[in-house]
């Protein structure tokens, strides 16, 4: 099967002392294998829950899946056990974090960090595991890798950790890698060297990639299909031809209007969204962007607006695709 991922009508809450905090609230969405998803939207949207939700990796309790599967390679991994989970993390799905430093062990040389994954995956003996580190490092772009090996983290530039970070993630060839926010700490130019990378290693070793991001300028090149969230719900998604030429949704045409670019006027370019997201302790019933949207009509407060789908993969929960909705100019299409 052509399906690496699945994720189906997955719904995860927090229990706090102010209540139930219902972070993802009936998202789905899929990759397949090779393929790179991106997943898009402001903080607090539910992205990250999501990602660390596949990977268990959030602590229950105060999490609760509350509905929902994960099907990893036709394995149901939201019912696995931490054991079974710690055979499949690293080895078959690995993720690397916005902030190297919090994941590097700042105590242990480089390459024995990605020696470590090897010897306890492939049982690999430390002589071959030491030659595939070095290996790793030339491969993610790390000049003399066989010294820099031998070296501790605070030795390295952010961009070099970040690449490190990517060595340690893709030592054991893993099907997929959840990269959240990785080159958000990052400036510009090295952001850019990074997303290169991660592309040309997705090639190389036909890994399936589902980067996490608040930036959607960031993804353009490197994702097939793009899945913006918003409030717990995944809103619209298509390929990233649908998303960047043919959005549907005001959200997204609200986040692609943040993006600074450079085929825009500059007094057209990055116009924030204003006002902030729902509570999601007592999130509204009907569209969850109504506060913040321009075209918001009655039934949009009222009833959550049904996925329409606008053409093969691309779908959007939005009220204007109605047909009984006004004409709403698309000032995506429009401007271009
Ligand atoms: Fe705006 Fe209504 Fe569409 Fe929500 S459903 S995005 S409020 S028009
Ligand atoms: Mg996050």
């Amino acid at each position: 099967e052509n399906k690496l991922l699945e994720v189906d009508n997955l719904q995860v809450s927090f229990h706090t002392y102010a209540g139930e905090v219902k972070a993802v609230r009936g998202v789905s969405f899929h990759v397949n294998r090779g393929e790179a998803l991106a997943i898009v939207g402001e903080s607090g949207c539910g992205k990250s829950v999501t990602a660390q939700t596949i990977m268990k990796l959030i602590p229950m309790p105060p999490g609760k899946i509350k509905k929902g599967k994960v099907v990893f390679d036709g394995k149901e991994i939201s019912k696995y056990t931490d054991r079974q989970m710690e055979k499949i993390r690293g080895k078959e799905i690995s993720m690397i974090f916005q902030d190297p430093m919090t994941s590097l062990n700042p105590t242990m040389k480089v390459g024995k960090q990605i020696m470590e994954g090897l010897i306890k995956h492939q049982k690999m003996d430390k002589q071959k595991a030491k030659e595939r580190a070095i290996e790793m490092l030339r491969l993610v772009g790390i000049p003399n890798p066989a010294k820099r090996a031998e070296q501790y983290p605070h030795e390295f530039s952010g961009g070099m950790r970040q690449r490190a970070m990517i060595a340690i993630a893709l030592a054991c060839n893993p099907k997929l890698l959840i990269a959240d926010e990785p080159t958000t700490a990052l400036d510009v130019t090295i952001q850019a060297q990074i997303i290169d990378l991660m592309q040309e290693l997705q090639h190389k070793l036909n890994t399936a990639i589902i980067i996490i991001t608040h930036d959607l300028g960031v993804v353009a090149d490197i994702a097939q299909r793009i899945a913006v969230m918003y409030a717990g719900v995944v809103i619209e998604s298509g390929t990233v031809d649908d998303i960047f030429y043919r959005p549907q949704h005001p959200y997204t045409w609200g986040l692609l209007q943040s993006v600074p670019r450079l085929d825009v006027k500059e007094d057209k370019r990055l116009v924030p969204i204003e006002g902030t997201p729902p509570d999601l302790i007592a999130p509204p019933k009907g569209c969850p962007f109504a506060a913040r949207c321009d075209h918001a009509m009655k039934i949009c407060k009222e009833q959550f607006p049904e996925r329409t789908e606008i053409d093969d993969n691309h779908y959007v929960h939005c009220w204007l695709q109605h047909s009984m909705a006004p004409n709403v100019k698309n000032p995506i299409i429009e401007e271009r």
